[in-house]
């Protein structure tokens, strides 16, 4: 296989017809269009799979006959042009939904930062939830042509990567990634600098340059500090997400937040709201207070005007989700600094205090609601519980004025649909479905889609995922890395016609991934019914410091290896974005049970919905609200004086029983044609009410509407 020596090498070798394609690879937007996947995936399918859909190092390793072949392709080049002319169309609308509501704006700006970013695999800056979440708001950001830039971290090593052992342990490994096989390029200052920064943290100078990764109209910045001038210590400081102690978080947050500041300035740009997804990036409030006091503000002036401008959002009640620093860190790399803010050293330290941490830790969720005007929980029910948790700030006042609302998370339509279903969706709800897909009459349409054809599409993608499972499987064995025992476990007896449930998501202790497995008996009666069988995948890593957690898969692989289980679970190694939608695609059943009220929101059970999978989950986080009684399961926790073992049980036992009761026989009830009515009919039931309500379009809006114009037009123009 031949390989190029730059992400742009590429572009030198393609015939001059297709010279456009490496421009196009370098533009997520490619991943989101179906046309502009299926143009990539024509030019040499066998790769498009080897290369994981990354079509940077596809250009690079495809043969160059075949590049010259396609282009004397009268088919190919009209499919190439049609992308491109979609392409060009997409970058110049001037009639976006934010130029046509809000277009009286004077220059916004929106600078959105975030710890981590799920955008695509070949960009392997995310873990999890919190980062999927963030890229998808980019991409519905350049959708509804928000004025609109990401900041973040390029990590030269991404997250971990998850190998379970023959002991069914799961072992970490970081693998560096190749910024050049990737659609990433260094960013530029106005003058066309390569764009560089320095930030000052205690006795440390630490040096970063910049990437630039564009998402359809929008840029996001990714600050890198393995540059030649740092040492080693300061080089390795952004190379891994959560990879590292306390101290070097710390100073990746100091990064995040006061080098994102001093980032945007090096670039020329001047956001009017800024916005912190979650308080890894809480220090930029303090940068952005030293600017103003340097000018002369005194600081309570500046900290007012920084406030009024930031937007904050807080996406965990889980204690552990909440960075506190000790003191004696933060007087490690803050001494010096509080001067500049006109903070003596107790007044700085008493911008991140808590009841909890008082008198020794700096808690960056406190300093970031006490900064930002616009504050909100990510679900109605986490909105609540936000508004208890933090209540402590506002003395005096009642819980429920406390000013944190809610915006309920969504996900990007054209990212998580099927192919096979966006297809359908096209038909049967109107070509363009996806970029009205907040509006409730679109979906009213999909109680006209003939039965049948509903189920026949659920069939073909959930054929796919059965054919994704086997096909890993069979990777292992011929690569040395699996037993035959283990390939039983990762799923080669899984029957693409029994139903299947899907579970995946982080390992963390408070989601319960082992809760089906309390009443070993009843479970096995259900897996192994002869008529109507019932099986189940599961997915997801458990932080490398998260004991319990690993704990847990160790036990769900214990009952995956348990021959008396027969075969009917199977555990996915290496949890990422396009196993995720291989799964929320393809199973019947999307299962989640977290202990209540620790889901802040979730969104894997949203993209699962979009696609027709059913959702079976504890009414906590967005299924709170989404759930209608008739639009999937939904399980009723008990009342806060319930201590754990007693939640548990009851919520087993109601699992237990929906599945006996109502989830098994529904699926396994068909007509004389084979089709389930009744389940296509909750399936419906699911896209009219669910689809509408959880999407980043209505998500994004709602930013707009309820937090970003009103940090907007409090900006001083003078700024
Ligand atoms: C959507 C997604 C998540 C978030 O899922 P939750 O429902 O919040 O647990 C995590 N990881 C990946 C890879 C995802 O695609």
């Amino acid at each position: 296989m031949e390989t190029t020596p730059s992400s742009n090498g590429s572009h030198g070798r393609l015939p001059q017809s297709l010279a456009r394609l490496g421009e196009l690879s370098q533009n997520l937007w490619w991943s989101w269009t179906p046309e502009g996947r299926r143009l990539f995936e024509s030019i040499d399918p066998t790769l498009w799979y080897l290369t994981h859909h990354n079509p940077v190092k596809l250009l690079a390793d495809v043969r160059s006959e075949r590049l010259t072949q396609l282009a004397q392709d009268p088919t190919f080049i009209r499919q190439y042009s049609a992308v491109m002319r979609a392409f060009d169309a997409y970058r110049q609308n001037t009639k976006t939904w934010f130029a046509t509501t809000h277009g009286q704006l004077d220059r916004p700006l929106i600078a959105y930062f975030s710890a981590e970013f799920g955008l695509h695999i070949s960009i392997p800056i995310y873990s999890g939830g919190l980062g999927i979440l963030a890229g998808d708001h980019c991409k519905e950001a350049s959708d509804l042509g928000l004025p609109f830039c990401g900041i973040g971290f390029m990590y030269p090593q991404g997250y971990f990567r998850q190998r379970i052992t023959a002991e069914g342990w799961q072992e970490a490994a970081y693998a560096p990634f190749n910024p050049e096989e990737s659609p990433i390029h260094p960013a530029l200052t106005p003058s066309g600098e390569p764009c560089k920064i320095t930030v000052q943290m205690g006795a440390r100078t630490v040096s970063a340059k910049v990437w630039k990764a564009d998402v359809g109209r929008i840029v996001l910045y990714l600050i890198d500090t393995d540059v030649p001038e740092n040492s080693p210590e300061n080089r390795a400081l952004s190379a891994r997400l959560y990879g590292g102690d306390q101290e070097i978080r710390l100073c990746q947050e100091i990064l995040l937040g006061i080098g994102g500041v001093r980032m945007l300035r090096a670039l020329g740009l001047s956001p009017t709201v800024w916005h912190a997804n979650e308080g890894h990036s809480s220090f930029l409030v303090l940068e952005r207070i030293r600017e103003l006091v340097q000018k002369g503000m005194s600081h309570a002036e500046a900290a007012e005007a920084v406030r009024q401008c930031t937007v904050f959002t807080t996406h965990t009640p889980v204690p552990a989700g909440h960075d506190v620093f000790p003191h004696h860190l933060m007087d490690r790399y803050f001494a010096g600094y509080w001067d500049q803010l006109g903070l003596s050293r107790d007044e700085f330290l008493r911008l991140g205090e808590t009841p909890e941490s008082r008198g020794h830790g700096f808690n960056m969720t406190a300093l970031a609601i006490r900064s930002a005007a616009h504050v909100n929980g990510v679900s109605r029910e986490h909105g609540r519980v936000s508004r208890e948790m933090w209540q402590h700030l506002w003395p005096g006042l009642a819980t429920d004025l406390a000013p944190i609302r809610h915006v309920t998370n969504g996900i990007h339509a054209p990212t998580w649909i099927a192919p096979e279903l966006n297809q359908l969706y096209a038909k049967h709800l109107g070509p363009d479905w996806a970029d009205q897909c907040d509006e409730e009459a679109v979906w009213q349409r999909a109680t006209d889609i003939p039965d049948h054809e509903l189920w026949a599409a659920r069939q073909t993608v959930k054929r796919k995922l059965m054919g994704f499972i086997r096909e890993r499987a069979r990777a292992g064995w011929i690569h040395g890395q699996l037993q035959p025992s283990q390939v039983i476990a990762r799923g080669t007896l899984l029957d693409p016609e029994a139903l299947t449930i899907g579970f995946a998501r982080r390992f963390a202790t408070y989601k319960r991934a082992t809760l089906l497995f309390r009443d070993l008996e009843r479970l096995k009666a259900l897996l192994q019914n002869q008529w109507r069988p019932v099986q189940l995948v599961f997915a997801g890593k458990a932080h490398p410091a998260d004991e319990p957690g690993r704990y847990f898969i160790h036990e769900v692989m214990n009952f995956c290896n348990d021959h008396k289980l027969g075969g009917h679970i199977a555990f996915l190694e290496d949890y990422d974005m396009h196993m995720a939608k291989f799964l929320v695609q393809g199973v019947d059943v999307w299962l989640n049970t977290p202990r209540w009220p620790m889901e802040a929101s979730g969104t894997s059970g949203q993209k699962a919905a979009l696609n027709g999978v059913i959702n079976c989950s504890v009414l906590d986080g967005w299924w709170q609200e989404g759930y209608n009684g008739a639009n999937g399961w939904g399980i009723q926790p008990l009342p806060p004086s319930a201590d754990q073992q007693t939640q548990d049980k009851h919520d087993a036992e109601e699992l237990y029983r929906l599945l006996e009761q109502e989830i098994v026989p529904l699926y396994y009830q068909r007509d004389l044609d084979g089709t389930p009515r009744g389940w296509i009919q909750m399936v419906k039931e699911c896209l009219r009410t669910i689809a509408p309500q959880f999407c980043t379009k209505r998500m994004v809006k709602d930013y707009v509407e309820t937090m970003y114009t009103a940090a907007a037009v409090r900006t001083p123009t003078t700024w």
